[in-house]
Formats: structure tokens, C-alpha cells, sequence
């Protein structure tokens, strides 16, 4: 603590940690992370800031989740002056959602490791605890669900040893009397490069070790499968198969199949899950050779029915001899002529991960919509429900060499961070210039250029020398104008800087545009809808969801279809635009380190357009999230990793202070304190307090009047200061807010 400076007597003192950072004297960087360094030093992990929780990773076990918490913060006893807590959040929302009958979302951001999905696990329990009553065994399910969704979403990497590699977006459902009725998960953004492709010391996903830990011999027999170390892509971290973790994989492959059998699977649906896994690891040992014939092209090098490719064709149930041909040939329609050709070497290896890739994204697909089919809400009809959504994605990652995938996320952390900007600042700073209510120096960080580049559709085409392309240019430049370029960049590697002033981070563009291409041709989607498989036929065929949603898995492939341009559904009942529209990718990022845009790189990708890339679909996704949330009241959490290896008792001082500046909390401090948080319309304000507290204000027919004749008959004089009446709505300082509340609970 020595090394804490502290004002004398602002409220930083230790003796009053503060709960709320708007409530601080000073609101200042500094001020704020040794609030929060002394909080963590004391286990106090969760500090309000206004109505945003921040919650610090513990790194280690706290007794702080216990049935005295859930009670603690069940909604019936919410006080909105309550502990911070990730279960006071709940609590809010839970209780909002049932006043107000409107959907909520909260949404939990920070970077990989920071506690975000343990939090959404935390949240989920708090939720079962609240609405007792409900069936147990749904209850039940709705918490066993994460691990098995983890095993086939999450992998080990150096950020995080269970770091989410998709996005999830968790609705559950809830009747009037706030009894939960089911559960949607929608699943985005699966980085399914992982399956065929692991940086080093990182790990594949986990269901493909539990497997090999815990599938019993016969098991391993009927998938002809040796031991793990055998395979490509397993090999990339060999921690991962040490004792120790075989011994927690085995655990976790008993708890899955366990979960998998609650869902009510069928044999054959639990056979057929470690078919198509099993195929996968067998495909990527396919390898091929050039081709001696007079053709060109490749050959497989071991097609016999016992060799890799052999063992594949035959767990997925098709004809060794159809998959062979496409995974070496293709074919081309000239003016009605059919012509087959020979891949090269390089399109045989792309079209063989593209087929792994999509047999292990399409196999998460179909479990979730299994997962959904059994937690389906029931409705009844006539019935009126609400819904909290929680959306928990995969954090902001900076490592020594960032690439593709890296760049894919942050750009999702991104959108997702301008999202909260508008929430926060800019939609707020509208209204209240909107309501006259003067509101200076709130300042944050604007990352519209950031979106600008790299999220909104350019229609026109990206041409080495066209306009288009010199903006991209022009951008880039003076963005590589403000940094220093570091010294051991090989000049022959592009690299690109893209985030923010203080939080720049360098992609290594190798392999961008391979990563980025997607393509299952044609020739290898019709070889599987072939398959005399049932479910690997149907996987490569769309069909409608339990939901009526078309998931993002089969959406893909929907997108890569030839024919009408496909529209989907709007969130809010619109249609969206062209696909065709969407076809925005990454040659805004071909730029060498001489700021020249890289000619060749920008044809090829130009020449690819007409094929769905990996940065659309997950522009595409984030659409549709971002539509989602909307139409909700938002939430949001805040969550910070104290260091980089995830140490209990370590909270580093620049670690943080990064994560303070990207994320705004200093302008979040300031307009909560400056601003009127809470907002209430007068008749949602009127029906809550007046009738209970004032009932004679109630018959005044000028409802803004009666607001506020309730509130200067309510609140201590000293508050007077504290409230402004808008046009529509009445804005509120919290502690006024809390005023009435508490009035209210005494009556
Ligand atoms: P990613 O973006 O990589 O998915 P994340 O933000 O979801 O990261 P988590 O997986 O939730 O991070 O947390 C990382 C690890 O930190 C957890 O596996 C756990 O060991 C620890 N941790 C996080 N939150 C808590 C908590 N509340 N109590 C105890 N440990 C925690
Ligand atoms: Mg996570």
C-alpha cells in the first residue's frame, strides 16, 4: 500500500474505498486506478462506475458467490445503493425486466482473460436463483449448457487456458410472474481457422483432447484413431497432452457426454458428433503430391481405403472416390460445357482445411440448434414475455504477433465498444442538448474512423490506383504518420497499425488474403450433401432453425450458393440489404510498410469478390447482434484483467491503466457525475412513486408538473439541484433515484 498516493481527504482514502468512481473528488486517470488497485488489494473486484459495473479478475477464488450473495442480491431486496456485485447487474436487470416488461441486455466486455464468461456463468445462476420455482431440471440445464458449449467453442490460447473462440449471446426468457420459460443461444463468429491452424503454445479446440482423453478404446477403434500426438492438429501444444490435462480432459469428456445425453441426444446423434470429429482430424493428415500425369495438377498421396483419406470418407459416410475427386479437381461451366481441372497444390491443401473447417463449424451449428431445441422457451398463447440477453464474445487480443484472427476479433471488439460509445456518450450528450441541460468536458475516445475503415461496406472497387484505394491509402499513411515503426519489421512483411492513439497494435499481414478467402467450392459442399449420412447431408443443406432464425453457420454457406442474392430477416422486422452489399473485406489492409498499396495482393482479392469472405460473415454477425441490442435496455460490464499471465495478487498498474484509457472509464466517471443517469418517462414515474407517495399530485392532468411537485415533496432540499425535467422524460441524478426508491420500500 506504501506506494498508493492518495488526496488527503478526497473519499480515495482507504478507510472509505469508494464504491462508485463517479462519486470520486477527483476523476482523473490516476485517481481512478489507485481506487481500484486499493479495492482489488482488498478483494473488492466490482466498483460501480455510475450504472457501469467494472469487475477486476481475481485470478483466484473468492467466497463472494455464495447462497448469501444470491440472496443478498435477489431483486426483491434491490437497492439501487447495493454492493456492487455482478449479481446486483442481474438483479437490476431482473427487476427491470419485470417493471417494465421490456427486454434487457447486458453486455460484458474486456479483453481476453478479463472474466467475461465467468461473469455471464455467474449471471446465469443469479438468474436461476431469482425466479425460483421454475422447473429444476430446465434450471439444471440452462447452467450445463456452458460447459459443453466451452468444449466445442473455447481453446486454450497464451491470453486466456479457456478463452472463447465465438461469440454467444445468451436470451433467456421469462413470463410476466417472472418465471424463466426458456432459452435461445445464438452463436456468432465460430474462429474456425483454429480446427486446421494453432499459433504457437496454443490448443486446438477442447472437445478434439477430451476426446482422445476420455473415448473409451472401443470408441477409438470404431474411429480408428491412435494416440493424440499422432496428429497434425494436435500437436501445437504439447502441454496439452501431458498427464495432468489428459487427466482433466478425461473429466471433462465424462461431464460432456453426460450434458449431451441430458439434451436427450440419441445414440446415433452422439455416434455421428464423434464421427464427423473424428473425420476431421483424419482429413488434415491427407496430404498430396504433384501429379505425374499429363494434366498437372495433384494426386493424393495415400488413397487406400485404410489411409487417412480413406478413414474420413468412410466416417462420413461417402464414397472415397467422389471425395478424392474433389478434393483434387473442380469443375468449370463453359457456355454449357462442363470442364473438370486439376486443383494445384495450393487450392487441393485450401479446399481440404475449408472442408475440415466447415464440417467442425457447421457440427457447432447443429449442436447449438440441438442445445435450442431443448431449451426452447414454451409459450402459450396469449402469453405476454420478456427476455435479458447477455452477449459474452471473445475479447480484445494484443500479442507479440497479431495475424488474421486477431484482427477479426478486435474488430468485433471494436464495433462493440463503439456500440457502448453511442449508449454512453453520444446518444446521451444528443439528448441532452435535445433537453437544453448544458453537459462540457465529456470527452472519449471516438473510434469511428477505426469502424469506418474497416466495417462499412466500399462499394466501389478496390483497384491499385483508384480513388477508393488512395482514400484506404490516405488513411493508412497518416495513421502510420503517428507512430514510430518498430525497428525489427521485416520490410517484405505488410503490417498495419489500426486502434486508437494510445493502443496501437500491429497485424502481420501474412496469409491475411488465404485466411480471409473462404471458399468451399462447389464440387466439396456437393460430395457432402451426398453423404448417406442423414445429418452430414443435412448440415450442408439449409433448413429453418427451431427459432425460425437461419444460424449464422448454415448462413455461410447460404451466401456461397449461386442464384438470387439471399435477403435475411431484420431483427426488427425490416430486411436487410443485398448481401452483395456486404462483400466489405480487408484490402483496406494491404498496405506494405511503405505505405504502397500492395498491387498484386489487391487483384487477387478483387478477383475473389464474388466469394463470401471470413470479414463480411463477421460484419454480417455483428450486424445482427448489434440490431439485437437495440431494441433492449442495455447493461454493461466492464471487465479488466489485472495482468497478463492471469497471477492471483498482481495488479498491474500499466495493464490497467491501458485497459481504463480504450475503454472510457474516466468519461464514463465523468458523465455519470455530471450527468442524470436515471430517466424515468413522467407516466412510468407518475404510476411508480406518485400514486403510492402523492396520491392527490396523481390527479394534476400536467404530468411534468406532478413529477415534479412529487419529487420537491420528496427528496431533501439539498437534492433540489439534482433533477431536470425533459420534454418527455424526468432525468435524475442516482442518489435521487435512490431517494425515492427507499421512500418507496418504506411505505
Ligand atoms: P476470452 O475473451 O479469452 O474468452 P474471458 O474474458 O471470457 O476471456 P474468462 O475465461 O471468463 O475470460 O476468465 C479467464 C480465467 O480467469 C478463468 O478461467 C478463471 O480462471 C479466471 N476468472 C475469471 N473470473 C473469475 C472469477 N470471478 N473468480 C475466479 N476466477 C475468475
Ligand atoms: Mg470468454
Amino acid at each position: 500500500m506504501a506506494n498508493l498516493v492518495f488526496d488527503r481527504d478526497s473519499r480515495t482514502s482507504m478507510d472509505t474505498l469508494c464504491t462508485d468512481l463517479s462519486q470520486l473528488d477527483r476523476l482523473d486517470e490516476q485517481a481512478i486506478l489507485q481506487q481500484l488497485k486499493a479495492r482489488y488489494e482488498a478483494d473488492q473486484i466490482y466498483t460501480k462506475c455510475g450504472d457501469i459495473l467494472i469487475a477486476i479478475n481475481p485470478c483466484k477464488e473468492l467466497p463472494i458467490f455464495s447462497e448469501k450473495e444470491h440472496e443478498e442480491h435477489d431483486w426483491k431486496n434491490y437497492s439501487p445503493d447495493g454492493v456492487p456485485h455482478v449479481f446486483h447487474i442481474a438483479g437490476r436487470a431482473y427487476q427491470q425486466m419485470r417493471e417494465m416488461h421490456a427486454n434487457q441486455v447486458i453486455l460484458v466486455s474486456g479483453e481476453s482473460g478479463s472474466g467475461k464468461t465467468e461473469s455471464t456463468k455467474l449471471m446465469v445462476k443469479h438468474f436461476v436463483h431469482m425466479c425460483h420455482g421454475g422447473s429444476k431440471e430446465f434450471h439444471d440445464k440452462i447452467v450445463k449448457i456452458n460447459p459443453l458449449l466451452e468444449a466445442f467453442g473455447n481453446a486454450k490460447t497464451v491470453m486466456n487456458h479457456n478463452s472463447s473462440r465465438f461469440a454467444k449471446y445468451l436470451e433467456l426468457s421469462f413470463r410476466e410472474d417472472g418465471h424463466m420459460t426458456g432459452a435461445v443461444v445464438r452463436d456468432y463468429m465460430i474462429e474456425k481457422s483454429r480446427v486446421v491452424l494453432q499459433n504457437e503454445s496454443e490448443g486446438n479446440f477442447h472437445i478434439f483432447y477430451s476426446l482422445f482423453a476420455g473415448a473409451p478404446p472401443e470408441r477409438m477403434r470404431e474411429l480408428n484413431l491412435k494416440s493424440a500426438a499422432n496428429y497434425k492438429i494436435m500437436q501445437s501444444c504439447s502441454s496439452l497432452l501431458s498427464k495432468e490435462q489428459t487427466r482433466m480432459y478425461k473429466k471433462m469428456y465424462e461431464e460432456q457426454m453426460d450434458v449431451l445425453e441430458s439434451l436427450d441426444m440419441e445414440i446415433e446423434e452422439l455416434d455421428n458428433i464423434h464421427f464427423i470429429l473424428a473425420a476431421i482430424i483424419h482429413l488434415t493428415e491427407v496430404t498430396f503430391i504433384d501429379s505425374q500425369g499429363t494434366e498437372g495438377g495433384v494426386d493424393i498421396v495415400n488413397s487406400q481405403p485404410d489411409g487417412p483419406l480413406g478413414i474420413a470418407a468412410d466416417l462420413l459416410d461417402l464414397q472415397l472416390e467422389s471425395l478424392g475427386h474433389a478434393l483434387i479437381s473442380m469443375t468449370t461451366d463453359f457456355a454449357g460445357t462442363v470442364v473438370r481441372r486439376f486443383k494445384s497444390m495450393e487450392q487441393a491443401e485450401d479446399g481440404r482445411d475449408a472442408m475440415a473447417k466447415a464440417l467442425y463449424e457447421r457440427l457447432f451449428g447443429w449442436l447449438v440448434r440441438q442445445i435450442n431445441q431443448d431449451i426452447h422457451p414454451q409459450k402459450k398463447r396469449g402469453e405476454s414475455a420478456a427476455s435479458i440477453g447477455i452477449l459474452d464474445i471473445a475479447g480484445f487480443e494484443k500479442m507479440k504477433t497479431n495475424s488474421f484472427e486477431q484482427l477479426c476479433i478486435n474488430m468485433v471488439n471494436e464495433r462493440l465498444q463503439n456500440f457502448m460509445n453511442d449508449c454512453l456518450f453520444k446518444i446521451e450528450l444528443a439528448i441532452y442538448k435535445d433537453e437544453g441541460i448544458a453537459m462540457d468536458n465529456i470527452t472519449f475516445e471516438n473510434n469511428d474512423p477505426t469502424i469506418e475503415l474497416f466495417m462499412k461496406p466500399k462499394s466501389s472497387t478496390l483497384r491499385p490506383g483508384s480513388e477508393c484505394t488512395k482514400r484506404i491509402f490516405r488513411q493508412t499513411r497518416s495513421a502510420f504518420a503517428r507512430v514510430e515503426l518498430p525497428s525489427d519489421i521485416p520490410c517484405s512483411v505488410a503490417k498495419y497499425g489500426v486502434f486508437r492513439r494510445r493502443h496501437w497494435i500491429w497485424y502481420d499481414a501474412d496469409q491475411f488474403l488465404e485466411k480471409n478467402r473462404d471458399m468451399l467450392s462447389k464440387e466439396l459442399v456437393n460430395c457432402l450433401k451426398g453423404s448417406t449420412n442423414e445429418l452430414i447431408s443435412d448440415l450442408f443443406t439449409i433448413k429453418k432453425g427451431p427459432t425460425g432464425t437461419i444460424s449464422a453457420t448454415q448462413y455461410n454457406w447460404r451466401a456461397s450458393r449461386k442464384g438470387p442474392v439471399p435477403v435475411l430477416p431484420h431483427p426488427k422486422g425490416r430486411l436487410t440489404s443485398k448481401l452483395a452489399q456486404l462483400a466489405c473485406d480487408l484490402r483496406g489492409t494491404l498496405v506494405n510498410k511503405c505505405g504502397k498499396v500492395d498491387g498484386p495482393a489487391l487483384t487477387k482479392l478483387t478477383a475473389s469478390k464474388d466469394h463470401k469472405t471470413v470479414v463480411s460473415y463477421f460484419q454480417q454477425s455483428m450486424s445482427d447482434l448489434l440490431g439485437k441490442m437495440r431494441v433492449a435496455e442495455p447493461f454493461f460490464i466492464r471487465c479488466i484483467k489485472p495482468n497478463f499471465g492471469l497471477v492471483p495478487k498482481n495488479f498491474e498498474d500499466q495493464k490497467v491503466l491501458e485497459q481504463l484509457v480504450y475503454t472510457g472509464v474516466t468519461g464514463i466517471a465523468k458523465i455519470r457525475r455530471d450527468g442524470y443517469a436515471v430517466r424515468r418517462d413522467y407516466p412510468y414515474f407518475l404510476l411508480r412513486y406518485c400514486r403510492p407517495l402523492w396520491p392527490d399530485a396523481a390527479k394534476l392532468s400536467d404530468t411534468k408538473e406532478a413529477t415534479r411537485l412529487v419529487l420537491l415533496k420528496s427528496i431533501p432540499q439539498s437534492y433540489h439541484q439534482d433533477f431536470r425535467l425533459g420534454k418527455y422524460k424526468v432525468f435524475m441524478k442516482e442518489h435521487v433515484s435512490v431517494c425515492m426508491e427507499k421512500l418507496l420500500f418504506k411505505k
